[in-house]
């Protein structure tokens, strides 16, 4: 009888869906119109019921008659090494309206809204509900929306407002540490799962999928970690680099990637670097990887180091003086994360010593805090601090204008830039008005002319130079 019904899914399912969810299964008896099946989880009998549910009725009663009816036996997970002990599930397959006998409807909700309304109470056999594993915190909301991130915002965005449903299939966001990966991937799947409460939706960092993996193969439950990913609606895969080396890993990923993406599931990935530069993971994976989007995230800009470092401020009701906000967003420029780590230690240390946080005590934090890291001072912080000397607008400093008094002021920032920045010419020219590294070399010449032969400039230079080193 099994067989038959086999046959009569087969035509009805992707030949994918077929060997994932009916090859596995094993008749094991049928009583009277009452046809026993095994499955191997639990997880592989409420993703039957919730999405073959009316196929499998439609077949069991072409077969079996109007009364037929179908149970599962599953396998414990659990259990699943220990004593093999199978457990029996009865499911009623008769409609809830067309049910004669009252005593066998059960609240049982074929396809109900809310995915499986499982009415067994069976010790030792819990419904599985997906932890979606998302940080609230990490919302689309606290994102703040920058150039850096604009494409892979909205790429994010509109995939959060159809998952699965658009080009973006994996969405894949590349970029260095601290930039806002991990961030963004969870505001996509928070964003999901406002738009789409029915979803399941699971973040996972690749280290946490890595290791699951490796205790199922030592628990003999593979088939269960195959089938929990594959019943997964949005999956976001967290630093997929550290996939690099692991064979095994790559390899039931690929299918579990497979899989979702053929039934139209959608996936989230991030990595450090974008797949053409990715090293230790194989060609079939990174090919997969470029399907869909690959967007990047970049170092922010001056002004959204800012707007972050205001965001943050406005979320844990906190005030600073703007010098002191810029300040820190003229020193941490390449790192949203130490950005934000700078501000929670200079609140920290100020009502740890009852401070008030002024300027001085955040040159003082910041040099303690960065001291670690290579950290130079930037070439916008020079102009910052030229320009408020010679008070001067920075834009005209940036500008090309050749207004004398403009004209110097840049060379001295650029003199300054090619002292104490690693910056090459060719960059310190772009900063500053869009001048060739020729000009550079020229304003550093003239400078240094200057130092030698007047000495009330010697003195603005000294004095520059105090305000601009962060001692
Ligand atoms: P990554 O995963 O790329 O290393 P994270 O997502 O962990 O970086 O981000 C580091 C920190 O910076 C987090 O606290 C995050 O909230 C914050 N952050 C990153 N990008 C933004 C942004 N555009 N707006 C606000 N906060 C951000
Ligand atoms: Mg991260």
């Amino acid at each position: 009888v099994w067989n038959n019904c086999l046959s009569i899914i087969k035509d009805n399912v992707s030949h994918q869906s077929f060997k994932t969810w009916f090859e596995p299964i094993k008749p094991l008896n049928q009583k009277g119109s009452t046809l026993t099946i095994q499955v191997p989880s639990q997880f592989f009998y409420e993703w039957l019921e919730e999405h073959y549910i009316t196929l499998l009725k439609k077949t069991i009663k072409k077969e079996l008659g109007p009364n037929g009816s179908l149970e599962y036996s599953i396998i414990m997970e659990n259990n699943y090494k220990n004593n093999n002990k199978s457990l029996s599930v009865k499911v009623p397959t008769t409609n809830k309206s067309a049910v004669k006998n009252p005593s066998v409807s059960m609240p049982y909700e074929v396809g109900g809204n809310k995915g499986i309304k499982n009415p067994f109470i069976i010790p030792g056999l819990k419904k599985v509900v997906v932890e979606s594993q998302l940080n609230p915190n990490y919302s689309f909301e606290n994102f703040v929306e920058g150039e850096c991130n604009r494409l892979a915002r909205s790429a994010g965005y509109a995939v959060a407002s159809k998952p699965g449903g658009t080009a973006f299939n994996p969405l894949l966001i590349y970029g260095g540490v601290g930039l806002g990966k991990t961030h963004l991937a969870h505001a996509i799947g928070i964003e999901i799962k406002n738009n789409h409460p029915n979803k399941t939706v699971l973040y996972v960092s690749s280290e946490k999928f890595t290791q699951q993996f490796i205790d199922s193969v030592r628990n003999n439950t593979q088939n269960d970690f195959v089938h929990f990913y594959q019943m997964i609606d949005v999956l976001i895969i967290d630093d997929v680099q550290f996939f690099a080396g692991k064979e095994k890993t790559q390899d039931v990923f690929f299918h579990i990637f497979n899989h979702l993406h053929q039934t139209g599931k959608q996936l989230v990935l991030t990595a450090d670097k974008p797949p053409v530069e990715m090293q230790g993971i194989e060609q079939r994976l990174l090919s997969r990887f470029k399907w869909g989007l690959s967007a990047d995230l970049q170092v922010p800009s001056l002004e959204t180091r800012i707007a972050i470092l205001q965001k943050k401020m406005y979320t844990e009701g906190i005030e600073l003086p703007n010098e002191v906000v810029e300040y820190l967003a003229y020193s941490i420029t390449s790192n949203i994360r130490e950005l934000e780590g700078a501000l929670i230690s200079l609140i920290a240390q100020s009502s740890l010593n009852k401070k008030s946080i002024t300027l001085d005590l955040a040159k003082e934090m910041i040099d303690k805090f960065v001291k670690n890291t290579a950290r130079e001072v930037s070439i916008d912080y020079i102009q910052k601090v030229v320009c408020d000397y010679f008070n001067l607008p920075i834009e005209l400093l940036k500008s090309k204008t050749r207004k004398r008094e403009v004209v110097q002021a840049r060379q001295i920032a650029m003199f300054f830039a090619k002292q104490m920045t690693k910056s090459s010419l060719a960059n310190i020219g772009a900063h500053c008005g869009g001048k060739d590294h020729a000009t550079v070399l020229h304003a550093c010449k003239t400078v240094n002319n200057l130092i030698d032969t007047d000495k009330r400039f010697r003195n603005y230079i000294d004095d520059l130079e105090k305000k601009i080193s962060i001692q």
